[in-house]
């Protein structure tokens, strides 16, 4: 009997290897209900994650036993698995430690990803050291994939485009001039889950954060593919410049809403960023934004796969910075209406209302705020983790731990990802009718994110000093006139809302 995760729904785990023989024994499938009992979820992740897992089973009808349990255990005890169970490496360490405590589980290589583990064993070895760089292992997975490759050289001459990407919103737009994005259409399945989950709900079992609305994410292989193809004829050619931009009325831009679905399995990477190149090839999307979407993908998601495993299970406990504030309780019920902040009250309703935003409102907003109020990297990890339809282990702990929260103390990226409000009110449209204001440090309209930022430099200027891409802005502290102020007005901060 061969075993399906939840997040391993697509085809190409049914094939043994990368061009393996196919699965062809019976598939088990397993929905616990603990998984949603010990964890205070979004809805519409919870309802994503079932929705998907029971497509699925539908979809492979009498192949599959599916079991509906407490637990992974119990469920196991109930089912006749043959003389023996495979299974694809899970993702993450709690998975891998119940599969490896089960008799006669034979556990294959993972699948999802373009990288084996071993040969990123053998690339971070030849490293020389501990600190890895997402720039250097992106290069050799273009290389190695011949992504882009023209020979040994990157076509167009460059590696990166970010010169060309990071540019601001166009000032008097709302919302990008790009084609809308696929939304799958809810069915009978949904329906059920829908229902489930209310009952779950009443009878006590369960409690989720977040609004229930329409699913906005695909849930079987045919949405996703739909979705890849619309993001690709219609979205990816303004995909590169815009990508580190925000607008307020405008909270999907021209990014691809693809990390539910491939998370969840039913893309395979590779599909994803050949699609891309081929639209560059055939002329219907310029390279800075292929470029841009592959580093994303080939890049960014496939470094924070490998960093997960290679750094091993302590890693998620790094605290170099000893942050250890609990997470306020606003924070947690994603109680946006109660934030004042326009940015953050923005994104966070996002949040609330979708379970989605993109890469710089999760950095430079949510982020970024609570790495300057000194928040236990730990907690925020899970709670990126529950709300977030896309959030599971192994995404969410690099990306919290390491570049969010600089808990690691740099060994995933360069220097800690956080700023003042002049960032934000460069890169969006979020500030103009804001109640504070970006350039002011102290006082009633002061910017939370400057006087936070400033604060957090100061905080922690015996390690920032030594970090050459952070000397600047500590120099910067000693000319800032009202130090002493904005200390006091931060000490002074009861946890609220801003
Ligand atoms: P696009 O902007 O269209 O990018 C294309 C694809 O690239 C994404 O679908 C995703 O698969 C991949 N990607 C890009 N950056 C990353 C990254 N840093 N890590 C992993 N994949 C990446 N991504 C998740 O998939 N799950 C998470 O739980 C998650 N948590 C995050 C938490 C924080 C604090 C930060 C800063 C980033 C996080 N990301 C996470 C990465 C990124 O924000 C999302 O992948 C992206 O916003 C998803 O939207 P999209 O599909 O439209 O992405």
């Amino acid at each position: 009997m061969h075993w399906l995760f939840g997040d391993q729904l697509g085809p190409h785990f049914l094939t043994r290897g990368a061009a393996g023989p196919a699965v062809d024994e019976p598939l088990l499938m397993i929905e616990a209900r603990s998984v949603f009992r010990r964890r205070r979820f979004h809805r519409a992740k919870a309802h994503l994650v079932l929705s998907a897992m029971r497509h699925r089973a539908a979809e492979l009808g009498d192949r599959v036993t599916y079991l509906r349990a407490d637990t992974y255990r119990e469920a196991l005890a109930r089912v006749a698995t043959g003389p023996s169970l495979t299974v694809h490496h899970p993702t993450s360490y709690a998975a891998l430690r119940l599969v490896r405590s089960l008799p006669q589980v034979e556990i294959g290589p993972a699948r999802g990803f373009l990288v084996p583990m071993e040969d990123f064993a053998a690339w971070a070895d030849g490293q020389g050291g501990d600190h890895l760089r997402q720039e250097t292992f992106y290069r050799w997975v273009r290389r190695g994939h011949g992504l882009l490759m023209d020979g040994d050289a990157p076509v167009g001459g460059h590696w990166n485009y970010d010169h060309d990407n990071r540019r601001p919103p166009p000032r008097k737009e709302t919302a990008l001039p790009v084609g809308a994005p696929y939304r799958p259409r809810e069915d009978e399945i949904d329906e059920q889950v829908r229902h489930d989950l209310d009952q779950w709900e009443k009878k006590g079992d369960v409690s989720f954060v977040g609004r229930d609305g329409p699913r906005l994410f695909p849930a079987t292989r045919t949405e996703a593919l739909r979705a890849l193809n619309r993001f690709i004829e219609h979205r990816l050619a303004a995909f590169g410049p815009y990508e580190d931009a925000m607008l307020a009325a405008d909270p999907v831009m021209s990014h691809s809403l693809l990390s539910s679905s491939l998370n969840l399995g039913l893309l395979d990477p590779a599909e994803c960023v050949e699609a891309a190149e081929a639209a560059w090839r055939d002329g219907t999307a310029p390279l800075n934004s292929v470029e841009g979407f592959i580093r994303q993908i080939a890049g960014w998601r496939e470094y924070v796969w490998q960093v997960y495993w290679h750094f091993g299970e302590d890693y998620r406990r790094s605290n170099v910075l000893r942050h250890s504030a609990p997470l306020p309780e606003w924070w947690n019920a994603l109680d946006a209406d109660d934030v004042r902040a326009r940015c953050l009250h923005t994104v966070m309703a996002q949040v609330r209302d979708t379970g989605w935003t993109h890469h710089i409102p999760r950095l430079m907003v949510l982020g970024s705020y609570a790495l300057q109020q000194g928040w236990d990297p730990a907690a925020l990890t899970d709670w990126f983790h529950r709300c977030f339809v896309d959030g599971y282990d192994w995404v969410m702990v690099p990306n919290v731990v390491g570049m969010s929260q600089y808990a690691d103390g740099g060994r995933m990226t360069t220097k800690p990802y956080t700023s003042g409000g002049a960032y934000v009110h460069r890169m969006s449209d979020l500030c103009g009718p804001c109640v504070y204001r970006p350039g002011d440090r102290v006082g009633e309209t002061a910017c939370p994110y400057t006087r936070g930022y400033w604060a957090f430099i100061d905080r922690h200027r015996a390690l920032l000093e030594h970090n050459h891409r952070m000397r600047q802005p500590v120099r910067g502290l000693d000319r800032l006139p009202d130090l002493t102020e904005l200390r006091h007005e931060q000490q002074a901060d009861d946890g609220g809302p801003p």
